[in-house]
């Protein structure tokens, strides 16, 4: 665990109406705590005019890179060490296709946009199926990384941002990374930029609304504030969407989704028996996702332009 100084006003960002909508009806929904690194307090408030979710007072941008300082946050490490890592980096090779065989059903395209890159596991699979891939990644480190291990140059986010790059794509993804974003309406619309009037937007979110996160409440591991600004629902993807010039025509989930959150939820309620009862639940998601798809986990929202 790495100490964070505790944040002063200037190191935050108070929102006085919603980042969505702009309305001034926002109040606190659910106190919460930075389970994984900084054991930090965070507040989550809601709009009533369109109850989109979000963490109150965030660490600005300049302040939040200590929050992610920690061997733990397995999202941008190696590490194998644990059950729970284990089962992260079996289940990436698993996702990887997954992923693949999404977009190959969604569009014939093969020139792709990843956001939030990572470490460059995505690009590289996707390189090696044929598809000429490019990623923008806001840490130095993770582009270096991809550079050293695929050979893959991946740009800083101004590049995308202020419109330097040149040519056009037909998929861009974001696996697990608007939610982290500031400037989410910023990379929406350099987004729509960039995309071919056909191409296709892959959205992966967590959705406050699942059954996972209902059950476990300030628990729920994908809360994951304060590096989760934004917490979506169906509802307010496609309301972030409309805004941006974009229309959600539809989503998918990924099977593993459910357990993992459960596991790590159990885990942040010291649950002495996360195994059994962070996999029961992960199932009973999972089980009311197809029942109800906009219960899932964490739904792959699909965008094409308006
Ligand atoms: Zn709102």
């Amino acid at each position: 665990m790495v100490k964070t100084e505790k944040l002063t006003s200037t190191d935050t960002i108070h929102y006085t109406t919603c980042p969505l909508c702009s309305a001034k009806d926002i109040a606190l929904t659910l106190a919460t705590e930075d389970y994984s690194i900084s054991k930090e307090d965070f507040e989550i408030y809601a709009c009533g005019n369109c109850n989109f979710h979000f963490t109150q007072n965030a660490p600005a941008p300049m302040a939040i890179a200590p929050y992610y300082k920690s061997d733990v946050y397995i999202s941008h490490s190696d590490t194998k060490e644990g059950l729970v890592n284990r089962l992260y980096h079996t289940a990436r090779d698993l996702m990887l296709k997954k992923k693949r065989r999404l977009i190959q059903k969604l569009t014939s395209g093969k020139r792709l946009l990843d956001i939030g890159s990572g470490t460059g596991y995505f690009l590289n699979h996707m390189q090696q199926n044929g598809f000429s891939v490019s990623g923008v990644e806001i840490d130095g480190d993770a582009r270096a990384a991809t550079l050293k291990n695929f050979n893959i140059k991946v740009n800083p986010p101004p590049t995308l941002l202020d419109g330097q790059l040149s040519e056009k794509v037909d998929v861009i993804t974001l696996w697990h990374v608007l939610e982290h974003l500031h400037d989410m309406d910023g990379y929406m619309q350099s987004m729509h930029r960039q995309l071919s009037d056909d191409g296709v937007v892959l959205i992966a979110v967590p959705n406050h609304t699942s059954y996972d996160a209902q059950h476990y409440g300030k628990h729920w591991a994908a809360y994951d504030v304060p590096r989760h600004l934004w917490h979506f629902s169906p509802k307010t993807v496609a309301r972030l969407a409309d805004k941006n010039g974009f229309t959600v025509v539809g989503h998918k989930r990924l099977p593993l989704d459910p357990f993992y959150n459960s596991l790590l939820s159990e885990q942040y309620q010291s649950s002495k028996l996360s195994l059994i009862f962070g996999g029961i639940i992960g199932l009973i998601s999972l089980l009311v996702s197809y029942v109800n798809p906009s219960r899932s986990t964490s739904p792959i929202y699909i965008l094409k332009k308006k």
